[in-house]
């Protein structure tokens, strides 16, 4: 097993403008909400308006030395069941035309997936992921979830296909959905 290489606050700042150093209570929660430990963890992307992790940024090299692509994973269970909803109700397929059909939506969905790859190889260019990014990017949307992530983390202009499954589940990064029982849990 390596460690996990210490990442300085400047650093993840250059990776996610929301992006904030990894706080005493983070694992904990993170492993609740995760259902495991967050192996590989070298920030958090975004957070609740309570202050719970709502994004983890990963290395993209595991502990046990897997190459792992996805930056930013959605982890805060009210969001995740809420983009699960979007998904399965069918959603996708009308990204998936956008894309498709708008040459300015897809030229901006690959501008997000080079982004996506920059910002992963602030931390460390690993060979082996050389052009893989996430969420079906650059020429799909295949899930909501890593989008809606990359763009929380980022904040909106980045990725918008993530801005617009933000907004297509109402999401207000002010409002704390946490204690909402109606909303627990991840689907
Ligand atoms: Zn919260």
């Amino acid at each position: 097993m390596n460690e996990t290489p210490q990442v300085t606050p400047e650093i993840l700042r250059q990776i996610a403008a929301n992006a904030s150093p990894i706080r005493d209570t983070d694992v904990e929660v993170l492993t609740e909400q995760l259902g495991r430990h967050p192996r590989g963890l070298v920030g958090i992307g975004a957070r609740c308006a309570c202050g719970n992790p709502a994004v983890t940024i990963t290395y993209p090299r595991l502990p046990d030395g897997t190459p792992f692509p996805t930056l930013f994973y959605l982890s805060l269970p009210a969001l995740v069941k809420r983009i699960s909803r979007a998904e399965s109700s069918g959603q996708m397929e009308a990204f998936n035309e956008r894309l498709a059909n708008d040459p300015d939506y897809r030229a901006a969905h690959e501008r997000a997936h080079v982004s996506y790859i920059e910002r992963r190889n602030l931390l460390e260019d690993v060979e082996h992921l050389a052009d893989r990014s996430a969420g079906g990017m650059p020429d799909r949307v295949k899930c909501l979830h890593a989008l809606a992530g990359y763009a929380l983390a980022v904040g909106p202009g980045v990725c918008p296909a993530g801005d617009d499954a933000l907004a297509l589940v109402g999401w207000d990064t002010a409002v704390c959905h946490c204690q909402d029982p109606a909303e627990e849990g991840a689907e």
